[in-house]
């Protein structure tokens, strides 16, 4: 707090009736001081002594012996003739507005809460996968991304880690990863020694993997505070021998606030790979194995986030599948390659497959750890889509200022006694089917939406398109019967040029902007632009799958 002895400085304005100073006067002032403050305000304005006069704040406050102790330094005061006086001139007061720190121990709170009352947790999870897929594009060999869950109380925690092995941060990266909104486009990326240049948008790849996946400078903190209180940020980059180590936590925050310390200021500490000299509470015993790990690693980032909520704990455990199989699906295209998880091809050899997301839930001493590979998993929708799919028609739509979505439709055909479009088996609405019988889909899509979209080759979970002009259910059909319609999914690839809501939940205009009259739709066959009409290539294709692929039996007099 403030010191007895501390000087600080005020600026008084002379604002007697009739005063002609417009310039405030600077004063050093200390607490034992006030007739002392007096005799220098009357010396420094001239005011014959016998006349009064009495100082105020801004706000019209009289200083009074009592106030003038608790006056802060850079503080504006007024000298008057009296308290009601009118100001003959304009005073003006420096005053400072930092945003809260709520600002980032609430963010997610409100990002992700807000968001249409499904559970976001997976969501939050992905902001921390999007920043480790981003840190590993350039690497080598593997790109090794893993999420430990420690819950096992008897290490301390609980505790959620999320390291990867990309290129890590310097301290001049770390310190800017604290910093809320400070994005890509207006880092200052310079050092002493080297003139790094500013970002540089990477080349178009299909359906835009380009692992560019930070975009706004705040997924996360707003992740690390959705999910817990505290995160102790790991790093160490290839060109440093050293660890670079910081925490932000709310109630480093809330000390701040109390010792009236800079809200947005810390420590980031640097270290010796595997020194876990500093951990030194029983509470963070898990943090021991994890320091160790450090040594021999080239570069690698390690988020660390304990005060974890304890809904989320309950959540993380008792729907482990549910969210690691949602994180498989927004990642499905990172995870499987541009063919997605297919059976037809053998990806193992295929070099755009090395991302490894592998999720570990410690629950209790001396039990295996539950582990899932993302890879693994084979019953996300998209790979339900792929491979209940006998056909795809693929198109593009090119727009104004480098706007470009790829997209596929496919086909799930009609199959002896029903249809094979495939419906998430965890949804509300397919969870309340009868128990007595069978999950039957008598309709196929349904009312359901087309297409599941992506942004930079990530799902963005909560916009979805229900169709486009080209491939929606005529008003009459001469040529396809209309539940060929229903036999539809798609999937849209938007590149970095389409924009998303900071917590990449919803795409801001993707429908709006493929609607436009200046976007132009093109089919795609065996990789080759077709300028033909799409709607009349979509619909022969749609005739072609009906003819093809549905296969409906007619049982005959079984009465
Ligand atoms: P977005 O809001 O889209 O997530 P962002 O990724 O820039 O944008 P944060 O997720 O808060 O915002 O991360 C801030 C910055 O910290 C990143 O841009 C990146 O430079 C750095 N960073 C974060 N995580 C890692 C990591 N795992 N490895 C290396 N650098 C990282
Ligand atoms: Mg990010």
């Amino acid at each position: 707090g403030k010191k007895k002895k501390d000087i600080r400085r005020v600026q008084v304005y002379d604002c007697r009736p009739g005063s002609s100073n417009e310039l405030p006067r600077k004063f050093n002032i200390t607490d034992e001081d006030y007739n002392g403050f007096q005799c220098a305000l009357r010396k420094e304005f001239s005011v014959p002594p016998d006349e009064t006069f009495i100082v105020s704040t801004t706000d019209r406050e009289e200083i009074t012996e009592d106030i003038y102790k608790l006056l802060l330094d850079g503080k504006t005061l007024q000298l008057l003739e009296s308290v009601h006086q009118m100001l003959p001139t304009a005073t003006q007061e420096r005053i400072e507005y930092q945003p809260h720190y709520h600002t980032l121990v609430q963010c997610g709170m409100y990002e992700y809460y807000a968001s249409e009352g499904q559970e976001a947790l997976p969501y939050a999870f992905a902001e921390l996968i999007d920043n480790a897929l981003s840190a590993t594009r350039n690497n080598i060999g593997i790109r090794r991304i893993e999420i430990r869950l420690l819950f096992d109380e008897s290490q301390g925690g609980p505790a959620i880690v999320v390291m990867d092995n990309g290129c890590g941060m310097t301290s001049k990266q770390l310190k800017n990863w604290a910093v809320y909104r400070l994005s890509k486009f207006i880092r200052d990326n310079t050092a002493f020694t080297s003139q790094e240049p500013g970002y540089v948008r990477p080349n178009p790849v299909p359906r835009s993997l380009n692992s560019d996946i930070s975009y706004f400078g705040v997924g996360g903190k707003q992740a690390v505070f959705y999910i817990g209180q505290s995160v102790r940020m790991i790093s160490k980059p290839a060109s440093s021998p050293d660890v670079h180590e910081f925490i932000m936590s709310k109630e480093e925050f809330e000390r701040k606030e109390r010792d009236r310390e800079d809200i947005y200021s810390g420590f980031i500490r640097n270290r010796m790979p595997g020194d876990s000299s500093h951990v030194n509470s029983s509470e963070e015993l898990f943090l021991v194995p994890i320091v160790n790990e450090e040594v021999g690693k080239d570069s690698f980032t390690a988020v660390v986030i304990t005060r974890l909520q304890q809904a989320h704990i309950t959540y993380l455990k008792q729907h482990f599948t549910l969210w690691t199989r949602e994180l498989a699906h927004t990642y499905h295209y990172y995870i499987h390659g541009i063919n997605g998880n297919s059976l037809r091809e053998m990806r193992v050899n295929d070099s755009s497959n090395n991302i490894d997301i592998q999720i570990c839930l410690f629950e209790k001493p001396n039990r295996i750890p539950r582990l899932i590979n993302l890879r693994d998993v084979n019953n996300d929708m998209q790979t339900l889509y792929i491979r209940s799919s006998v056909s795809t028609f693929e198109f593009k739509a090119t727009g104004p200022k480098d706007l470009l979505v790829e997209g596929l439709v496919r086909y799930h055909p009609f199959l002896y006694d029903q249809e094979t479009y495939p419906l998430d088996p965890y949804s509300a609405s397919t969870e309340k089917e009868d128990d007595d019988c069978m999950v039957v889909n008598p309709e196929g899509r349904g009312k359901r939406p087309i297409f599941e979209c992506y942004w930079n080759g990530r799902l963005i979970p909560y916009t979805t398109v229900s169709e486009f002009k080209w491939c929606e259910k005529p008003k009459k059909t001469d040529v396809v019967p209309w539940e060929c319609y229903n036999r539809i999914s798609g999937v849209l690839f938007a590149n970095d040029r389409f924009e998303v809501s900071t917590n990449k939940l919803t795409f801001m205009d993707l429908e709006l902007q493929l609607r436009e009259k200046a976007t132009i739709f093109t089919r795609v066959n065996n990789g080759q632009e077709q300028r033909v009409n799409i709607e009349k290539e979509f619909t022969s294709w749609l005739e072609e799958c009906h003819v093809q692929f549905d296969k409906q039996v007619m049982f005959l007099g079984f009465l």
